[in-house]
């Protein structure tokens, strides 16, 4: 006998984490999980460098459902600061060209008019740079639906993975995400609501191999005592955060102004 075929280390460490966490946490529950799925996805992160710990047990379905999503949120991370090596500026143009691929009309969604890049700088306060016209003014816009709707449904699996993450436990059926998200200049101008402070004052550790990843992924976290509601704020480089609130029965989500109110995935059998 020569050599005898093993399973291979990553294979294997696969088939352990889903004997651990033998159920979906994306969809109430009810289903085996099949696969890792990486939260937030690998490719946000320069080079792939994900964060240790950050793989959670998704059925088939659930793994997929936010690919072209993730693509969306990975191109918008990368906006603010701006690319300065050459590799990242490689990824940033991928990343451009997927979404352009795969979500067809969103790059022409996120164009400014000339009214909104005057709309904006009034609102924010903004002196326009000298000689600068106002069609070179480095505004996008992100209220369109199809950036809103990438937006939330990445969120809606972030905050999942999220809570299962610090209650052990995966939202139920009823369960429900209330999202809402803030672009750099809504952050820098204070519009974050200043009550979660308090709240959401955990911490956790992100890195890979000892190399820090929060400039490029952050987040504070609060979980109630019963484990039944929390509230997460995350951050993704410079470009914008998302703020999310779980709660283990939707009906008791309080809904604030412009806050969308998910729930976990039912995929039709
Ligand atoms: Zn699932």
């Amino acid at each position: 006998m020569e050599y005898i075929r093993t399973m291979g280390a990553r294979k294997q460490h696969r088939k352990q984490f889903l004997q651990r966490h033998p159920l979906c946490c994306f969809c109430g529950g009810e289903t085996p999980s099949m696969e890792t799925d990486h939260i937030p996805a690998r490719v946000l992160f320069d080079q792939r460098q994900w964060p240790e710990g950050y793989e959670f047990p998704a059925c088939k379905p659930c793994n997929r459902i936010s690919r072209h999503d993730e693509q969306v949120v990975a191109m918008l991370s990368r906006l603010y600061p701006e690319a300065d090596n050459a590799d990242k500026k490689k990824e940033f143009s991928e990343r451009v060209r997927a979404v352009a691929h795969n979500n067809p009309g969103l790059l022409e969604e996120m164009r400014v008019s000339t009214d909104q890049a005057q709309d904006t700088l009034k609102k924010y306060n903004i002196q326009t740079p000298e000689g600068l016209a106002l069609s070179d003014l480095p505004f996008l816009s992100v209220k369109g639906p199809l950036v809103s709707s990438a937006v939330a449904n990445f969120g809606r699996k972030l905050f999942m993975a999220l809570y299962y993450k610090h209650t052990n436990k995966i939202l139920p059926r009823e369960g429900g995400i209330a999202i809402r998200w803030y672009s750099n200049l809504q952050v820098e101008n204070g519009e974050i609501p200043g009550e979660l402070a308090p709240l959401a004052s955990g911490f956790p550790n992100l890195e890979r191999s000892n190399m820090d990843l929060s400039e490029q992924f952050f987040y504070r976290f609060g979980v109630t005592d019963n484990l039944k509601a929390a509230v997460f704020l995350a951050f993704f480089r410079q470009s914008f955060s998302i703020l999310g609130y779980v709660n283990a029965k939707a009906v008791d989500i309080q809904l604030t102004e412009n806050a969308t109110i998910l729930q976990p995935y039912q995929h039709k059998t």
